[in-house]
């Protein structure tokens, strides 16, 4: 059956032009004015806007983290984001260390297929380094991994500045590329020792145990590795100034740095976190933590000047039980924010 969605307005990278949109199963095979409409399933859309499907390239969809499990799974999650226009997702397949990178795969293949309503595709996260998980980054490619993801804070997800440098110059020589959460490790667990002891436990101290430059001082330091892997790099969920200021200095020494940004850094700003009633201000615990507003700006700017490349979500769902078990300790308040439907 073919379709054909008549009198919309296509949006394009060009801009905005009217014309028809004749779709036969899955595929566009023609965009025109006036095209025929004998025979074709007719559907009028004068008035409305017409856009390509939308790719949200970081989301986390039925993973266990935090000790519970994220509130949607493939099936939620990628029926909110064909609501919200996103036709594409690539989710992150998470091994935890110990497992292999094929266990990881399979994992996230039983968690995806057969359940999800858009297309989608896996980055993989590694958290490991060791000559049995570099042995496996072939086969990995030749599933259809390239991308890959590394964090620089977390214990049970960070490996550490030399085991970066190898798996950098690793995927460097496969044609790969990584992601990185970049936020200082050591600082923020002394700082957040600090906020214990001071009985400090609400909300309110998230944002401040992890504050805006120890995310630069991370995105710093994974340039300099970066550089010294002479390997391009991404940046997710970039936050604020003084970061992306650190991967513009690295573009002006000549290296290849793409970085990404969420609509909660674009729209959202910290005063949700000192909200007195604990659950209003749980639900926005990330991280790194939605900024103060003046961040925005630079964000914004970022986005026009195209500093900024992708616009993710890190959706990242967890209900308001969920998010109870920290209460009386913000720091085992599961970290993460939906965002997948709202993005479009
Ligand atoms: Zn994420």
């Amino acid at each position: 059956m073919r379709t054909l969605l008549k009198g919309g307005g296509v949006v394009s990278g060009r801009g905005v032009r009217r014309a028809d949109v004749l779709i036969d199963g899955e595929k566009i095979v023609q965009v025109g004015r006036g095209l025929s409409a004998a025979g074709e399933n007719v559907v009028d859309v004068s008035g409305m806007l017409l856009f390509p499907g939308f790719i949200d390239a970081h989301t986390h969809f039925d993973l266990d983290v935090a000790n519970t499990t994220t509130a949607d799974d493939f099936t939620s999650g990628s029926r909110a984001a064909i609501r919200g226009g996103t036709t594409t997702v690539i989710d992150f397949a998470c091994p935890n260390k110990g497992e292999s990178l094929q266990y990881g795969l399979d994992l996230w293949h039983k968690k995806a297929d057969g359940r999800a309503f858009c297309d989608y595709g896996f980055h993989m996260t590694i958290d490991d380094w060791n000559p049995s998980v570099e042995a496996e980054l072939p086969a990995m490619f030749a599933q259809g991994i390239s991308s890959f993801k590394m964090y620089l804070t977390y214990p049970a997800m960070m490996i550490g500045d030399g085991a970066i440098y190898s798996a950098l110059k690793a995927l460097r020589r496969l044609g790969g590329i990584c992601g990185f959460h970049c936020e200082n490790a050591g600082v923020i667990d002394a700082m957040i020792a600090e906020k214990k002891a001071a009985g400090e436990l609400s909300p309110a101290s998230h944002p401040q145990t992890r504050p805006p430059y120890l995310e630069a001082e991370a995105v710093s330091r994974l340039l300099r590795i970066a550089q010294a892997a002479d390997s391009p790099v991404i940046i997710v969920h970039l936050t604020n100034r003084q970061a992306l200021e650190e991967a513009e200095s690295a573009r002006k020494r000549g290296q290849k740095v793409y970085v990404e940004t969420c609509p909660q850094y674009l729209v959202l700003d910290d005063s949700v976190y000192f909200n007195e009633d604990f659950s209003a201000a749980a639900r926005y615990v990330c991280a790194p933590p939605i900024r103060a507003k003046e961040e925005q700006t630079y964000l914004w700017r970022g986005l026009k000047r195209g500093l900024i490349q992708t616009v993710s979500t890190d959706h990242c769902a967890f209900t308001l039980e969920q998010k109870e078990v920290g209460r009386g300790d913000f720091t085992k308040i599961p970290g993460g924010l939906p965002g997948v439907e709202a993005r479009g």
